[in-house]
């Protein structure tokens, strides 16, 4: 049964963990080096596992960590599912499961949520005619609060500010740099100056990875957004679409959110990856698996950016800006982790189901 315990403490430990699961249930697997290290020193990869044939018609890709720490969530469901959630399925000739470990393995190293540059890479993966360069709409208003320069000042009054500015100019007015800026290489939600070298490496293999199945559907598995231990789903289709229809169903007690017509987020994974796979019916979900309120998480990203950028490393303030960030994006709650992990799994077996077309197995569902 999936529990707490599919969460691994560390990313050395959960990518061997990974691979040791993926070799069990009898995947082909391989690992692209990204030419950085861990903190103690290891080669840092994505890693990628492959159930069923190269030839597949159907294909159900699961990946994790394209925002580093949360990548601990997005790895717990992946090895919780290959442990346990396929029993002992295999797929029939036609269908295929594939696996990407880490698709941000030194923000899940170090404890980050960016990349080794600063850059979200959720947010780098813009189409061949978009400028690497723009700030959203709206973000002189927040950037001072956003971006505090220096050590922190004390009282710091986040909250209280973040409410002003709410008021003065709509509650959306604080998260509007969420979408991606290309200005601030040291501010939140920086989508780089260029493809990272996450983004060059999976142009490099990703259509040997995959293949040329008919259909895929892929799911993104992330963490911070939504309620409590509970998940969302975000579907890049729009709504009333049969594509969406179709999914809203499928997830029946899931909630499945359409792909929002404006102010969408610049250089996201998953239209990239639509783009990058032509000739293949590509549907992407991003699943998020929720912990603390918007401002808080908020909170959270600008303390952690202010003191990998301001403080001593290793100093308390640092020590404290990480801790917190890790609270709310791999809650340490035994409680969270209790329910997330099988409702990760439940989730990744519903789109296997959908995905392939067939239930998978009559194994126990957690
Ligand atoms: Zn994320």
């Amino acid at each position: 049964m999936p529990d707490a315990s599919s969460f691994s403490p560390d990313y050395v430990s959960a990518r061997a963990r990974f691979r040791a699961a993926a070799l069990a249930a009898g995947a082909d697997l391989a690992a692209c080096s990204l030419g950085l290290n861990g903190p103690t020193g290891e080669d840092l990869t994505i890693d990628f596992a492959r159930l069923g044939s190269l030839q597949a018609d159907r294909v159900v890709l699961f990946s994790s960590g394209l925002h580093g720490i949360e990548g601990f969530v997005g790895a717990a469901i992946q090895c919780a599912l290959l442990e346990e959630g396929l029993g002992s399925w295999s797929p029939p000739s036609d269908q295929a499961v594939l696996f990407l470990h880490g698709l941000n393995p030194w923000g899940m190293a170090h404890g980050r949520r960016v990349n080794e540059d600063n850059i979200d890479l959720n947010r780098n993966f813009l189409g061949p005619e978009e400028p690497w360069r723009g700030l959203p709409e709206g973000f002189n208003e927040v950037e001072r609060l956003l971006h505090p320069r220096g050590p922190r000042p004390r009282p710091d009054l986040f909250t209280l500010r973040a409410l002003l500015l709410s008021l003065r100019h709509g509650r959306a007015a604080i998260h509007a740099p969420a979408v991606g800026q290309y200005d601030r290489p040291r501010g939140l939600f920086f989508g780089g100056n260029g493809p990272s070298r996450a983004n060059l490496r999976l142009r490099e293999v990703l259509a040997r990875w995959i293949g040329q199945p008919a259909e895929l559907l892929h799911l993104d598995l992330h963490s911070g957004v939504g309620p409590w231990a509970d998940a969302v789903l975000l579907a890049e289709a729009s709504a009333s679409t049969p594509e969406f229809l179709r999914l809203e169903r499928g997830f029946d007690a899931v909630r499945v959110l359409a792909a929002p017509s404006e102010g969408s987020v610049r250089g996201a994974f998953l239209p990239w990856m639509k783009s990058q796979l032509s000739g293949v019916r590509y549907t992407g979900l991003t699943a998020e698996f929720g912990t603390v309120s918007p401002l808080r998480l908020l909170k959270a990203l600008r303390d952690e950016n202010r003191a990998w950028h301001h403080e001593p490393h290793g100093s308390p303030a640092f020590v404290n800006a990480r801790e917190a960030l890790a609270q709310v994006l791999v809650p340490p709650s035994r409680r969270w982790r209790e329910r997330v992990a099988p409702l990760g799994v439940r989730i990744a077996q519903r789109t296997l189901q959908l995905g392939l077309g067939a239930p998978v197995n009559d194994a126990p569902v957690p």
